[in-house]
């Protein structure tokens, strides 16, 4: 059995859901009135500017009512200690794991709490609602929209995170639904280049056959569990046993 050096963990909504954000998905999930679907899309920011940015002006308030939960403080912990490499990539567009303390991470579907200028590209830090035409700082175009993916837009640092995929040596799902490419497809990238793939989540998920092992329950009690086990190297994870630097054999 290989020893592990390189992790990846990928975060979705069921981290989060737990700290009391609203995903406005599934049965009955509207917000006023609209599927999150048809407001969090490009055309949707073309025709109706006014309702997407109220969307995310009441999600970045939000953020102020919320606290990290006890998953995202076990992630920042494992950030802290792991010695080898680490990945921690969100769907989540919250800052829950930043406010916990973790650093080793990428927004992959984007930020709240930035802006981004859809005529330059240039990102800046946004904590206040966003009107409509705000100027951008870099190239002072009327232009900064939520930096955030809308369906139908491509993730950001793709090529970052296939990079860290096809060199990781366990790969973690946490409280995600396995039904949004691309990262459904995650878990078979990095098996396909070896690594051993954990899925943590509250149901079984539609990409749970794709996984190694699949743990049920609540993210804030499974995944401090998980943490202590890799921190300590404890039998689940690392047949070897032994407190010693992990994988680096
Ligand atoms: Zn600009």
């Amino acid at each position: 059995m290989q020893n592990i050096r390189n992790i990846v963990v990928l975060t979705g909504a069921g981290i989060s859901a737990e700290s009391g954000i609203a995903t406005f998905r599934g049965p009955g999930g509207l917000w006023e009135g609209h599927r999150v679907e048809d407001v969090c899309t490009p055309e949707a920011l073309a025709v109706d500017p006014e309702l997407v940015h109220r969307f995310y002006d009441l999600r970045r308030a939000a953020l102020a009512g919320v606290e990290p939960n006890a998953a995202h403080h076990a992630l920042a912990r494992l950030d802290a200690a792991w010695e080898g490499e680490l990945l921690i990539v969100t769907q989540n567009v919250d800052d829950l794991h930043e406010r916990a303390g973790a650093t080793r991470m990428l927004h992959m579907h984007g930020e709240l709490l930035s802006a981004l200028c859809a005529v330059c590209g240039a990102r800046e830090p946004w904590t206040d609602s966003l009107p409509e035409g705000a100027t951008c700082a870099a190239c002072g175009s009327a232009a900064l929209r939520p930096d955030i993916v809308f369906f139908g837009e491509m993730p950001y640092q793709m090529e970052r995170i296939e990079a860290a995929l096809a060199k990781a040596d366990l790969f973690v799902s946490i409280g995600t639904s396995g039904a949004v490419y691309p990262a459904a497809g995650f878990v078979q990238t990095a098996a396909y280049h070896g690594a051993r793939t954990l899925e943590l989540n509250l149901d079984p998920s539609m990409g749970s056959v794709f996984f190694e092992q699949t743990r049920i329950g609540a993210a804030g009690v499974l995944v401090p569990a998980w943490v202590d086990e890799v921190l300590g190297s404890l039998p689940g994870i690392h047949p070897g046993g032994g407190r010693g630097p992990v994988g680096k054999a």
